[in-house]
């Protein structure tokens, strides 16, 4: 058996917050390893602050393990080999061209002894491909729609070339059909390239759809984990989100729908 018995990371006890403001209370949480991990909960309940403690943005207490290595003991050089993460509102310097946002993706894979070589362009050529932003590539950063940069972004979080991926919130700004695309692409990335993901959704339809675990966070602490099917239903919805709703089967894959009451 693997050192990590199939989870990439694993939180227990996991408390942080801002200043003397507590927002996650203890949090014990897996994050399976290859798969689709979708996060969701009410805005302000702690997603973001969780994946800043993940990429250690953030200082917590308790134990975060990332391939059952000790978070804190692996050097950030080396963590950024390892993990990438899409912040909800990220922002760019004016003037960069898409290439050169999806090249700073590289820079955990440079050094002073090796610079940027052809490895480095493949990828970047890479990622922007994948992400469908090739045509792109000479355009600056401010040139281009909602959408078009949230797939820059993207493509820059691939470029790193990492085996798990945190995206915050990935599908902001973008209509439902591009929100489908970008989920797909995310699909592929797990299904082929066996990618590790967790994401932040609010769409909770796109999140059981295309999530192969959730994590349900409501207000600092774990609602609920599992498969979507399992752990998605009236009560968690009403409990976690304040939601009126029921659960039917969704008539294209047969997982859970969730359909809003009138109000
Ligand atoms: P979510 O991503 O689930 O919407 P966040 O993790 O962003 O929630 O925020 C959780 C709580 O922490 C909120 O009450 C928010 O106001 C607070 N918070 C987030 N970032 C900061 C910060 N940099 N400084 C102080 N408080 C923050
Ligand atoms: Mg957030």
């Amino acid at each position: 058996m693997s050192p990590n018995s199939g989870y990439r990371l694993r939180a227990r006890g996991l408390t942080a917050g801002y200043g003397e403001t507590e927002i996650l209370h203890g949090i014990d949480t897996d994050v399976p390893e290859g798969r689709i991990t979708a996060l969701i909960g009410p805005n302000g309940c702690g997603k973001s602050t969780l994946l800043s403690c993940f990429s250690t943005l953030l200082p917590y207490r308790g134990s975060v393990t990332l391939d059952g290595r000790d978070l804190g003991d692996v050097p950030r050089r080396e963590r950024a080999k390892l993990l990438a993460l899409l912040p909800q509102q990220p922002t760019a310097p004016d003037g960069l061209t898409v290439a050169q946002l999806v090249a700073r993706g590289r820079h955990p894979h440079q050094s002073w002894w090796s610079q940027w070589s052809t490895g480095d362009e493949a990828e970047v050529g890479r990622a922007l491909e994948t992400t469908g932003v090739l045509d792109l590539a000479d355009r600056t950063i401010d040139q281009l729609s909602g959408g078009q940069r949230q797939r820059v972004w993207i493509a820059m979080t691939l470029a790193q070339d990492t085996p798990t991926l945190l995206l915050d919130e990935p599908t902001t700004y973008l209509d439902l059909a591009h929100s489908i695309d970008v989920l797909s692409l995310v699909r592929r990335l797990c299904d082929r390239e066996g990618k590790t993901v967790v994401m932040v959704l609010h769409d909770l339809n796109l999140a059981v759809r295309y999530a192969d675990h959730l994590l349900v966070m409501g207000e600092g602490r774990m609602a609920a984990a599992g498969a979507p099917g399992e752990v998605m239903d009236a009560d968690l919805l009403r409990e976690v989100f304040g939601l009126d709703a029921r659960v039917v089967p969704d008539p294209v894959t047969g997982g859970p729908m969730i359909v809003p009451e009138l109000v």
